[in-house]
């Protein structure tokens, strides 16, 4: 059934059962749709977030990820207001670029690749800039697989009055968040990275009192999530324009998959074994990771060029003829590559990786 084993930062290998769940076709004005799939789809979200929803609520936007950042940049910021971007990576600095775009006032401090976003770096930045009233910050920079310190970071943001916005794309649902906890007003994730659904939604879960004050800011309207979510809450599960409809039935079979894994935490535990068989194989063969264990996420990771000739795309060739499709770096100072481990991936998947990249090299 499989051309090959994507180990990629998403779209990523999907289990067959969410394949399946789209060999259906579904009326998106019909209760069955709203409110047997899209509803479920959202209390579930909320229940993966740790949050109720008296406090927070979610809106699903078509789109990729950048989409829903762009639309939650978009309806929050107002004309008065300002963000400050704390970025170690292109995702971060996607979020500058989005902000310039909507000609917003917005400050970015930006880190090497390679260095993690922190507590102190965060309390240096809200203290240099006083006028701040949003911040914004990256979970997993998928650049590079570094994790930031979002629990630690949450603690310092939530002495400053700012509204926080955490881009949680390539973390939400295989790596705990407690959203109520840390004080995140705006989540933002999509279908097709640790929830393991396929591509064409994202997902906002919004602090119900944040949200509210949305209304009318928006500059788009496309991708305007007050909008968006009031007819979604009214409808009891409505989308605004033409729904995605295989790939929200898909997401909901892969939150059933979720759950029957065991939840977040034993998926985590997963993707944990996957990232340390991965790099300790590919030590053993003599790569070096890009960082150090301490910041190095569960999700993906970067790895150097083992010398100056190395050629990532015969190895990548070689790879892929074998049934596993890498992804190349996109950092701007080292020579690296990257190896995913989420989606539907197992220990013995990435066991299988290490002993073919060892024959690829003999
Ligand atoms: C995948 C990802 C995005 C969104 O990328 P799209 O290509 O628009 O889906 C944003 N931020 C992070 C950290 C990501 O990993």
């Amino acid at each position: 059934m499989r051309n090959y084993l994507l180990l990629t930062p998403g779209p990523l290998s999907t289990a067959q059962t969410v394949r399946e769940a789209m060999l259906q076709d579904w009326c998106t004005w019909d209760k069955d749709y709203n409110e047997g799939i899209v509803t479920p789809i959202r209390q579930s979200l909320l229940k993966l977030a740790k949050v109720d929803d008296a406090d927070y609520t979610t809106v699903l936007l078509q789109g990729s990820g950048t989409y829903c950042v762009e639309a939650t940049l978009g309806a929050t910021v107002k004309p008065t207001d300002k963000l400050l971007i704390i970025a170690n990576g292109a995702y971060g600095k996607r979020m500058a670029t989005i902000a310039s775009y909507y000609e917003l006032n917005y400050e970015l401090v930006s880190y090497h690749e390679a260095e993690p976003v922190t507590p102190e770096v965060v309390r240096r930045a809200l203290e240099a800039h006083k006028d701040i009233t949003h911040f914004a910050m990256v979970h997993c920079e998928t650049t590079t697989g570094i994790l930031n310190q979002l629990e630690e970071v949450s603690r310092v943001v939530k002495e400053y009055p700012v509204t926080f916005i955490v881009d949680a794309m390539s973390s939400f649902g295989g790596i705990p968040i407690d959203v109520k906890a840390y004080g995140i007003d705006f989540l933002i994730s999509s279908a097709n990275k640790c929830i393991q659904g396929v591509p064409g939604f994202g997902f906002i879960i919004a602090s119900r009192k944040k949200l509210l004050e949305c209304k009318g800011v928006a500059r788009s309207l496309s991708l305007d999530i007050y909008d968006q979510w009031e007819v979604m809450e009214k409808g009891k599960g409505k989308w605004r324009f033409t729904s995605p409809t295989h790939v929200v039935r898909a997401f909901y079979q892969a939150l059933l998959d979720l759950e029957q894994e065991g939840g977040v935490e034993v998926r985590h535990q997963r993707y944990q074994e996957n990232n340390t068989i991965l790099i300790e194989g590919m030590q053993e063969l003599g790569f070096t990771p890009l960082l150090p264990a301490e910041i190095q996420s569960p999700i993906i990771s970067s790895f150097l060029y083992p010398s100056s000739d190395f050629n990532f795309q015969s190895f990548y060739e070689s790879l892929k003829a074998k049934g596993f499709v890498i992804y190349p770096g996109k950092i701007s100072d080292a020579e690296t590559f990257r190896i995913g481990n989420i989606g539907d991936v197992y220990p013995e998947d990435m066991r299988r990786l290490i002993s073919c990249i060892r024959e690829i090299l003999e």
